[in-house]
């Protein structure tokens, strides 16, 4: 059987868990390029059920872990017309212990880089890249000082990705006129494993289970109504009167980060010996935990491809066509349906209030579709 060499370039959380997957297969050697990343100490991640076993599996993390906070619950508050709606979902309607299991960043991505430093078959290039270059055989890294070659070079170098564009790979690039402001509270109740999603015309707040009387907050808010709301120091007062009906006083950690809300999306997953994974392919608004959970996916099908194809170099078209085919689907469903939620929350439109409420009320009366919804959203695959 021939070796390969395969370039992760960007170590976040999907670069890192990219590497360790790949790490895996018994003919790669792996080089992950990038600095060790620094996240908002406020940013945190649910992780789907359903992609909860690529980190069991790679980095031993469990269910009952003391940095993980299980979420068997969410509830919908709608108040974007004059009747407040109401809507609540089990983790038990779908037979699953949780939806999700939240972490933050840091915490995560320490533990894959004590896993990284243990595993041989990966090196470790703390530097950027700085170009990328092509011939037919092989594909040239540049760092500063300097060359290597590789089969294949995985881009798992975020929204601004230089692997995307060295590669020559189109994308599209939207900014919302909203912002995303995170933080965490302290509240006097519990939240027993619920998460709150309180949707008001042109902003949703967003509760996301930590400790039990802690919860990460993502916020969504005309960028102007955000500098507004930070000048005159009303965030404390704004979380405590939406969520004290449900979490008891609220009070808001005084940091806090703010990040742009866009939509990025490539024209194709692979060109050229390069594959795009996570946010270098697909960038979301953060609603439903699909972002990250998008990326594990791109990497389980990287994986599998190239497990069941040792013998074929892995950076040859016959593997990147069909990376791209096999991962296409998917993330333009995803991208449809997160930019159709997002508007429908967002925009103040006739048609999309129409659509909400169809929706909503659906939701309410029919199990089934319940049931296809949360499905959906989690991608539990049929058997
Ligand atoms: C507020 C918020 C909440 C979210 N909540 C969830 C959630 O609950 N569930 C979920 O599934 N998703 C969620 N997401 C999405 C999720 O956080 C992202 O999809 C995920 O973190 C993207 O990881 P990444 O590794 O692809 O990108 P990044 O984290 O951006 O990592 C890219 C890395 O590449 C490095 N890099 C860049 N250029 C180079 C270069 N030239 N050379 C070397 N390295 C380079 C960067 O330094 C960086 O470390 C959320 C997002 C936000 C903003």
């Amino acid at each position: 059987m021939n070796n390969y060499n395969i370039a992760v370039i960007g170590s976040g959380i999907i670069g890192m868990t990219c590497a360790l997957q790949l790490s895996k297969l018994n003919n790669v050697n792996v080089t992950l390029f990038g600095k060790e990343p620094q996240y908002s100490k406020h940013k945190t991640t649910a992780i789907l059920q359903t992609s909860f076993n690529i980190f069991q599996d790679l980095i031993s993390l469990k269910e009952n872990d003391t940095i993980i906070s299980a979420l068997i619950k969410f509830k919908i508050i709608d108040q974007l017309s004059s009747t407040e709606k109401i809507l609540e979902f089990y983790s038990s309607e779908i037979n699953l212990n949780a939806f999700a299991y939240n972490v933050s960043d840091t915490d995560l991505s320490t533990l894959l880089i004590k896993e990284i430093l243990n595993t041989d078959n990966i090196k470790r290039e703390k530097i950027l890249v700085k170009k990328i270059l092509q011939d037919i055989d092989n594909i040239i890294i540049e760092t500063s000082g300097k060359k290597e070659t590789f089969d294949l070079i995985i881009g798992a170098d975020g929204r601004n990705s230089i692997t995307r564009d060295f590669a020559n790979i189109e994308y599209t690039r939207k900014k919302y006129k909203e912002n995303i402001l995170i933080t965490t509270i302290d509240h006097k109740e519990d939240h027993n494993g619920t998460s709150y999603e309180i949707h008001k015309n042109g902003s949703l707040l967003t509760s996301v289970p930590l400790s039990s009387k802690k919860s990460a907050i993502v916020y969504i808010n005309d960028k102007k109504n955000i500098e507004s709301f930070i000048e005159n120091k009303k965030l404390q007062n704004i979380f405590n009167t939406t969520l004290s009906p449900y979490l008891g006083r609220v009070e808001m950690n005084s940091n806090f980060s703010e990040l742009p809300s866009e939509v990025v999306i490539a024209d194709k997953l692979a060109k050229n010996r390069v594959i795009l994974v996570g946010e270098s392919a697909h960038v979301f608004p953060p609603l439903g935990a699909q972002g990250l959970n998008l990326g594990i996916r791109d990497i389980k099908e990287l994986y599998s491809l190239l497990a069941q194809n040792r013998d074929i170099n892995p950076g040859s078209k016959v593997i990147t066509n069909k990376y791209n085919e096999q991962r296409w689907l998917d993330v333009y469903k995803r991208h449809k349906s997160v930019n159709l939620l997002y508007n429908s929350m967002m925009e103040n439109k006739t048609r999309y209030k129409i659509l909400r409420n169809i929706g909503l009320q659906s939701l309410n009366k029919s199990k089934i579709l319940r049931k296809i919804l949360l499905s959906q959203g989690m991608v539990i695959e049929k058997k």
